[in-house]
């Protein structure tokens, strides 16, 4: 069988060895479906591009040329990308690299990539006076390793292709325009991920898995490799386990839960300083025995800092990142005299709204001004500073209303230990026994949901995004009365 080693494949083989695996050997039908976010992100980055190409072609870019083929035909691709390169023309888009059309240097795989674009450049090339160099139109702002090797991946196929080594490479990065590549650093670094990830895949060696909340939120095999995971009581499930702190625990020869539980923290030390030892073998207890456990001198300094008062404030935020937009506000007033909790949702039905709801917000904190103001996390104080700034609210009122903020999670995190898989606001929350009322709802889904708002009107929409803030504010509520009755 012959493997196909795209650029995405490459890709992901940098974050995750196991996912390249299963993208080749995985049984696909159990790959979590597409989400409205996974697609939201593809048709972000589809219209970035189509924006950068019409502001080039405005600045006097000429026309790009796309090559055309039956979908998915790698081969018929990279014909019909040679004929464009064989034309000269100026630019290509989409075009198809392939490491030799009719046969790849490595009997087993086929390597494909897909640069963004093509430019023509005066040079030598198996086409004539012209070479093609390549260039990716990422929607990130920052120019990551992974997108710098990638662009490598193109170059080296891109000179297989024409006979020429490309002079330069270039990704175009949100706002910040061109950057160009460093091919002589870059390359190097690419063949020894190839040259491995061949290895993974020729000798079938299914790597480790190792959940991370950062690298697998967005990969179709979650629910698989977490389940997994679970079964194992795998190391990388505990808060506090980073990929650098389990290959410490492996020489240790500490790959358990038990042996992490037992161990005594020195013994990870120096490599682990000794607050991170304590700290993830505390975890591993709390795991593994199911239980609480309070972390030793810091229970009285947080019980000091939860103030318990007759009306108390529990607030949430729904951004749109795309549109640096704040568009919910949602404020949950318990009062405890008159026994009563309810909810205040600013929402911002238009973009143009935020300094209304801003207004609206500030006009209601004012109304209780001596009530502590609970939020899970900075996200709450860190948009207060921007919005104020924003909207010119006077110093002296941002600082007196931030005075009155707390932070469940820091607070929390400071004083136990949990049996979590994480301490987001969702997984504590549940643990503790809280609910939310609509399953489906999250951060990300609000996003698509709000968007969705935007472009068809559907209100019913709206009331989906308030119901689940709403619920993370009676989150915040239930994590917080946990916490203040545990250290009573
Ligand atoms: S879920 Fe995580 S560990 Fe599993 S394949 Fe995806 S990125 Fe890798």
């Amino acid at each position: 069988m012959k493997i196909t080693i795209t650029a995405e494949l490459l890709l992901h083989y940098q974050r995750c060895k196991l996912r390249t695996f299963l993208d080749v050997y995985g049984d696909r039908s159990l790959k979590d479906p597409y989400t409205d976010f996974h697609r939201k992100l593809l048709q972000q980055r589809l219209a970035h591009q189509e924006f950068v190409l019409a502001e080039q072609m405005g600045q006097g870019a000429p026309l790009h040329y796309r090559p055309d083929y039956p979908k998915g035909n790698f081969h018929e691709g990279a014909t019909a990308t040679i004929a464009l390169m064989e034309q000269g023309v100026e630019r290509i888009y989409q075009g198809v690299l392939l490491n030799g059309v009719d046969a790849s240097p490595r009997q087993d795989f086929i390597l494909v990539s897909q640069p963004d674009l093509l430019v023509k450049q005066p040079g030598k090339s198996y086409f004539g006076d012209w070479i093609y160099v390549p260039t990716d139109i990422h929607l990130g702002k920052r120019p990551k390793q992974d997108y710098q090797i990638i662009v490598a991946y193109h170059t080296q196929l891109l000179a297989s292709m024409q006979g020429a080594w490309p002079e330069n490479a270039w990704l175009i990065l949100r706002g910040k325009g061109a950057y160009e590549v460093d091919l002589w650093r870059w390359l190097p670094t690419m063949q020894t991920f190839l040259e491995e990830c061949m290895q993974v895949l020729a000798f079938q060696q299914e790597p480790e898995l190792f959940i991370s909340r950062q690298v697998c939120s967005l990969c179709p095999w979650l629910t698989q490799c977490h389940t997994l995971a679970k079964s194992q009581q795998h190391l990388s499930l505990l808060p506090g386990v980073t990929p650098t702190r389990y290959r410490h625990l492996k020489t240790l020869g500490l790959t358990t839960l038990d042996a992490l539980a037992d161990a005594n923290p020195v013994y990870l030390e120096p490599e682990l300083e000794s607050e991170v030892a304590q700290y993830i073998v505390q975890q591993a207890q709390s795991v593994r025995d199911v239980r609480v456990i309070l972390i030793p001198s810091q229970d009285v300094t947080v019980a000091v800092a939860l103030p318990i008062a007759p009306v108390e404030l529990y607030f949430d935020i729904e951004a749109e990142p795309e549109l640096e937009l704040d568009y919910l506000l949602g404020v949950l007033i318990v009062d405890r005299q008159a026994n009563t909790e309810t909810f205040y949702p600013f929402l911002a039905e238009a973009p143009t709204d935020e300094a209304l709801i801003w207004q609206q917000f500030l006009d209601l904190v004012s109304n209780y001004p001596t009530a502590p103001i609970f939020h899970f996390s900075n996200y709450e104080a860190e948009t207060v500073k921007r919005l104020a700034q924003a909207y010119h609210t006077p110093a002296a009122e941002v600082n007196l209303l931030l005075s009155r903020f707390v932070d469940v999670h820091k607070l929390l995190t400071e004083a136990v230990t949990l049996p979590v898989e994480s301490y987001s606001l969702k997984s504590l929350a549940k643990w503790l026994g809280f609910q939310w009322r609509d399953s489906e709802a999250n951060g990300s889904q609000c996003i698509c949901w709000y968007d969705r708002w935007l472009e068809e009107g559907d209100r019913t929409l709206l009331d989906i995004i308030i119901r689940y803030n709403e619920d993370d504010c009676r989150a915040t509520h239930h994590v917080k009365e946990w916490l203040v009755n545990f250290l009573l």
